[in-house]
């Protein structure tokens, strides 16, 4: 090991939302449903570490691309908001695939909790995997973090959003689903969907399926002419 490396070692867990990188908005705040719960771990799940965070309503986390970590990575990459044809500097993106694994998303805090020996922190505006390791967890300092005049290069504003719409059954199932566990189910479909998750390659076929994993459920959703249809919701997954 060199001089200046040194060992990471996780503070938590996430437990979240997206069960699968698929659907996953490309920066967090797009989707503000997404809810994940950051389970703390190791010496970290203690109360005392987290004393004093309740009084901040946004936090920066730091974690590890766990599931693309061993892919490798190149100097140059082709961000989905350049069509996915144009190449840039691997530090001008955000991309997963990087030299260290490392990422970092400002999210939405809920609350603090903590039963028996476990101490966890609901969150919300999440774009993090199902089981992401988190390495850090730093209060966000609006008069520091934030920067009115900053210039955002190739990705300069929101991207656009796209029409969402369900069939009469699926709204239906999605209803039933959201009473049984008091998630924003509806809400968190049409944001993700709105998003255009497809891969920019896809970007040009009509009438395609596609299944999108969110908690247990699987959203059945096809492309058409003028935005996205909704048309069954699977439980069990
Ligand atoms: N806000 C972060 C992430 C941006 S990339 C940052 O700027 O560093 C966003 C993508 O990360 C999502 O579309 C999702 O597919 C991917 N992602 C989220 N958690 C991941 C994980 N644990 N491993 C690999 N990829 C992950």
């Amino acid at each position: 090991m060199s001089e200046h490396s040194c060992t990471i070692t996780p503070v938590g867990i996430i437990r979240s939302c997206y069960r699968e990188k698929f659907g996953i908005p490309r920066q967090p705040g797009l989707a503000a449903s997404a809810r994940a719960r950051l389970v703390l771990t190791g010496k970290s799940n203690c109360p005392e570490a987290v004393a004093g965070l309740e009084a901040f309503s946004h936090l920066w986390i730091q974690f590890l691309f766990h599931q693309t970590q061993n892919d490798g990575w190149r100097p140059t990459v082709r961000p989905p908001r350049l069509g996915g044809t144009k190449r840039v500097g691997v530090f001008a993106t955000r991309s997963t695939h990087r030299p260290n694994p490392l990422g970092l998303s400002l999210v939405k805090l809920e609350g603090i909790h903590q039963k028996n020996a476990q101490v966890w922190l609901e969150l919300s505006g999440i774009d993090l995997l199902d089981q992401t390791p988190v390495v850090d967890i730093k209060p966000y300092l609006p008069w520091a973090d934030s920067v009115d005049s900053a210039e955002a290069g190739f990705a300069p504003t929101e991207p656009d959003d796209h029409p969402v719409w369900f069939t009469d059954q699926a709204l239906e199932l999605c209803h039933h689903y959201e009473e049984k566990n008091g998630q924003p189910l509806q809400q968190l479909i049409v944001e993700v969907l709105s998003q255009d998750p497809r891969p920019a390659y896809l970007k040009k076929r009509l009438r395609e399926d596609y299944g999108i994993l969110l908690w247990e459920y699987n959203i059945r959703w096809r492309v058409t002419e003028t935005g996205f249809e909704v048309f069954a919701i699977e439980a069990g997954h």
